[in-house]
Parts: structure tokens; C-alpha cells; sequence
């Protein structure tokens, strides 16, 4: 198995892009199930109110499981919501339910709106008993107060783009929603990843697209591309990661690929990448 070693603090990545359909919730879950193989104590939290993440890792999330939507409401501990994917002993999930769809206009309203997440988060962790080397967040597809929960939770934002036309249009969206979460939320939320997508390598369009994120952000594109693949998109349907459900598959050794170049590359030396 690749020869990594885990940095001992806890890295919180934010799986954001407001286009949907880009491949955050498949890169969430199958980069914590990757890393979770190379021996990572890795927690997803859901914080799409469709819940595929959760789905996706084989944790229940009906209308009435205690979810991540009782933990920013009603501010109930994270430790309390918290489930095991039956796919490892150290892959964890914050589920979601239907119940976040109503979340966004309900944080309106309350006090310190934008640090619900970051608050329960740095509680869970500040328990010995509760260490993780990872916390993947799984972003809505749109710029709203769930999204900015998870920037204000994290140190780092990881965006997957989809190698296609229009891959581009919204980044600078996105960049300047992240310059402002630094200057007024967040001084630590370091661009360190993007992770280019449903990668087509027989089309010119792919290969363009590439060289030109490529280009713009030289230091955060991992040099692992995750292939478009069958396996990929047919394993939550079983209620897996591709990790879990085809592990030989191309799509499942290109997130492993993708989580040891996570692992390898601390975000201390992607400093200078700021957004
Ligand atoms: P998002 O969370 O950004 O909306 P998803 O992760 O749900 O995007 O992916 C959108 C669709 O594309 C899903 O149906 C998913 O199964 C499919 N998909 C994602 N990555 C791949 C891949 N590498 N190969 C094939 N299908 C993929
Ligand atoms: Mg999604």
C-alpha cells in the first residue's frame, strides 16, 4: 500500500463548486473512503439537504434521524448525530435530511448565523475521544448560508471542476465569495485543491479544459485526474463508495491516487495559493 503519513492535526476540507452536478458529493465521499484505506480517521458531514453523501456512505437519513440539521438549528452536539459507515470502522458521517432544505432561511435568523458549523465542529474535536485526521463537508450546489457554514468550518477548499465547456464560468463567483469569507469569517480557508473530474481524455474539449485550469492554478491541481466511469456512478446506487463497491475499478484507484496526493501535500505548502 502507498507509504503516507498522516500530519496528526485535523484537516477540514470544503468540498464547494455552487454549479451542480460537478462531482462534489462523489469526490467527498470516495476521497473519505480513499483516505479512510490508507488508515485516515476520516468524517464526511453532509450538508446538502438532498443527502446523497449520506446515501452514498450506507447511513440511514430518514425524516427523523438526528442529522446535521439538529446540530445547526438546534444546536445539539455533532457527537450525537454522528454514524459509522458500515463500509469502515473509521469513516464516519454527519447525515443529512430533508429537513435542511428549510435550514438556510431558518439560519437567517439566528445568532452567529455563519459559525453554526465551525462551533459544533471545534467542539466534537476539542473531546480526546474524538480525533479525526480528516473532515470532508459536502457542499449544496449554491453560495448560501450552508455553504458559508462549511467555509467558516474549514481550513481548506477543495473544488472539483468538471472537465467540460462552461467549467470555468462561476469560479470567479466562488473565489470572491472565498476572498470575503477570508477578510471577514475565516482568515485560515486556504484554496489548496481542485480535482479536475469525469476526465474524457479521447476528447480535445477535456484535454483544453485541463491545460487551462492547469494554467490558471498551477499549485492546487492534483496531477491525479478521476476518469468518467460506469463503476463511479453506479455505486451509490448500492449504497457504497466505488472504494467500497469496485475497488480495482479505474474511478476507485484514481480517489486513492487522488487521497495520497491529499495526504502528501500539506496545506502549509499551499499557503501562497490563496484565492
Ligand atoms: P454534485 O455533488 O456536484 O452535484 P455529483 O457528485 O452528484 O455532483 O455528480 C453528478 C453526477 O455525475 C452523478 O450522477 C454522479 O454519479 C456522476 N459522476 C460523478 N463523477 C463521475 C465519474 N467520475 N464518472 C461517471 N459519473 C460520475
Ligand atoms: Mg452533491
Amino acid at each position: 500500500s502507498a507509504n503516507v503519513v498522516l500530519s496528526g492535526r485535523t484537516r477540514v476540507l470544503t468540498v464547494s463548486n455552487q454549479k451542480g452536478g460537478v462531482g462534489k458529493t462523489t469526490t467527498a465521499v470516495n476521497t473519505a473512503a480513499a483516505l479512510a484505506s490508507l488508515g485516515a480517521r476520516v468524517l464526511v458531514i453532509d450538508l446538502d439537504p438532498q443527502g446523497n453523501a449520506s446515501t452514498a456512505l450506507g447511513v440511514p437519513h430518514t425524516a427523523d434521524t438526528p442529522s446535521i440539521y439538529d446540530v445547526l438549528i438546534d444546536e445539539f452536539p455533532l457527537a450525537d448525530i454522528i454514524q459509522t459507515s458500515p463500509e469502515a470502522e473509521n469513516l464516519f458521517c454527519a447525515p443529512s435530511t430533508i429537513h435542511l432544505a428549510g435550514a438556510e432561511i431558518e439560519l437567517v435568523s439566528q445568532v452567529a448565523r455563519e459559525h453554526r458549523l465551525r462551533t459544533a465542529l471545534d467542539d466534537y474535536l476539542s473531546s480526546a475521544e474524538n480525533t479525526m485526521d480528516f473532515v470532508l463537508i459536502d457542499c449544496p450546489p449554491s453560495l448560501g448560508l450552508l455553504t458559508i457554514n462549511a467555509f467558516t468550518a474549514a481550513s481548506e477548499l477543495l473544488i472539483p471542476i468538471q472537465c467540460e465547456y462552461y467549467a470555468l464560468e462561476g469560479l470567479s463567483q466562488l473565489l470572491s465569495t472565498v476572498r470575503m469569507i477570508q477578510k471577514h469569517l475565516n482568515p485560515q480557508l486556504v484554496l489548496s485543491t481542485i480535482l479536475l473530474t469525469m476526465y474524457d481524455g479521447r476528447t480535445r474539449l477535456a484535454q483544453q479544459v485541463a491545460e487551462e485550469v492547469r494554467e490558471h492554478f498551477a499549485k492546487q491541481v492534483l496531477d491525479t485526474v478521476i476518469p468518467r466511469s460506469v463503476r463511479v456512478s453506479e455505486a451509490p446506487s448500492f449504497g457504497q463508495t466505488v472504494i467500497a463497491y469496485d475497488g480495482q475499478s479505474a474511478g476507485a484507484i484514481a480517489y486513492r491516487e487522488a487521497a495520497v496526493e491529499i495526504i502528501r501535500r500539506d496545506s502549509a505548502s499551499t499557503k501562497e495559493g490563496r484565492a
